[in-house]
């Protein structure tokens, strides 16, 4: 989709911090981190959310996250993580190109209660 903003970043078109890739799937830091190392893990292809999500498209992007979210953990040594998916507007989602969002969590001090 031309004026989405991931599709963008998929294309190269817009630069971003980029954690991994494979031919599926992208993953890339949050420009606005909530915490240190939020990343959001999206698909190549351009689905708006879960509902679009083919039984393929989903296996290829939760196959990485595990070893996506290792990796944040190693580097950052948060004390535990969100991984979370916004669908819709009233549950928060504001680029409507699907994403899961790894939030490193630190505690009391992380800003996120
Ligand atoms: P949502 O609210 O849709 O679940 O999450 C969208 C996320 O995308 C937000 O956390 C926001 O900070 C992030 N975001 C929006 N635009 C950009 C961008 O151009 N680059 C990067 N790296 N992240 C973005
Ligand atoms: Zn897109």
């Amino acid at each position: 989709m031309s004026d989405c903003i991931f599709c963008k970043i998929v294309n190269g078109e817009i630069p971003a911090a980029k954690v991994f890739e494979n031919e599926h799937v992208v993953a890339f830091m949050d420009i606005s981190q909530v915490t240190k190392g939020h990343t959001l893990v999206i698909p190549k292809v351009h689905k708006e959310n879960v509902y679009e999500l083919t039984p393929e498209i989903a296996r290829n992007i939760y196959e990485v996250v595990p070893s996506i979210a290792n990796a944040l953990k190693k580097e950052f040594e948060p004390a535990a993580m969100n991984t979370i998916n916004n669908n819709g507007e009233l549950a928060g989602q504001t680029v409507f190109h699907f994403h899961i969002h790894l939030i490193p969590r630190y505690g009391k001090g992380d800003g996120l209660g």
